[in-house]
C-alpha cells in the first residue's frame, strides 16, 4: 500500500480527546450486548482497573516525554546557526533526540486514545466485542492486551491487509 496521506507508522492523528475518526467500510451491524456474550462483570471490573492503571501510566509517562521535547525544541529554536559546521554533530544529536522525542510522545497518544475508547466501550457495555465481526475478543487476547478493539483472526486480516 501506498499513497498514504499519513506516513510514518501512526495511521490516525490521536487527539487528546480520544474521539477519533475510523475507517469502518460499511458499519458492521450493531453489536449489542444482548445479543453477544459479553464479559463477566468481575472480568470486566479487572479489565477496567488494568486499563485505569495504563492510562495513568501513559499520562505519566507523556507528561515526561513534553518536558523532554519542550526542552529540545526551545535549545533547537535558540541555536545559533552560524557556527553550522561546528555544531552539525550537536545539531544532529539534538533532532535526533527531538525526533526520538515527538516520536515517543505520538505513539504515548496512539496507546492512550486506544486504552480511552477501551474504557468508554466498559461504559458503553461494548467491551470485549471485536469491532469488525462482532464476536467477543477472546479472554485470554484481553488478559494480554486490554485494549484490544478487533479479534485475533480480524487482527491479523487487517495486518495482511495492511502489509504488516
Ligand atoms: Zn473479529
Amino acid at each position: 500500500m501506498q499513497g498514504d496521506h499519513c506516513a510514518g507508522g501512526n495511521r490516525m492523528s490521536a487527539t487528546r480527546k480520544g474521539k477519533v475518526t475510523k475507517e469502518i467500510p460499511a458499519k458492521p451491524r450493531e453489536p449489542s450486548p444482548s445479543k453477544v456474550k459479553g464479559l463477566a462483570k468481575r472480568d470486566l471490573a479487572r479489565f477496567k482497573r488494568l486499563l485505569e492503571e495504563e492510562q495513568r501510566r501513559l499520562l505519566l509517562e507523556l507528561e515526561g516525554v513534553e518536558e523532554i521535547v519542550e526542552g529540545a525544541r526551545e535549545e533547537i529554536s535558540g541555536m545559533n546557526f552560524e557556527g553550522y559546521d561546528e555544531d552539525l554533530a550537536d545539531f544532529a544529536v539534538d533532532t535526533f533526540e527531538r525526533e526520538k522525542g515527538l516520536v515517543l510522545e505520538s505513539s504515548i497518544q496512539d496507546m492512550l486514545a486506544q486504552v480511552e475508547a477501551a474504557l468508554k466501550k466498559i461504559e458503553e457495555g461494548t467491551y470485549g466485542i471485536c469491532e469488525r465481526c462482532g464476536q467477543p475478543i477472546s479472554l485470554e487476547r484481553l488478559e494480554a492486551l486490554p485494549w484490544a478493539k478487533l479479534c485475533i483472526s480480524c487482527k491479523a486480516l487487517e495486518e495482511k491487509r495492511r502489509g504488516m
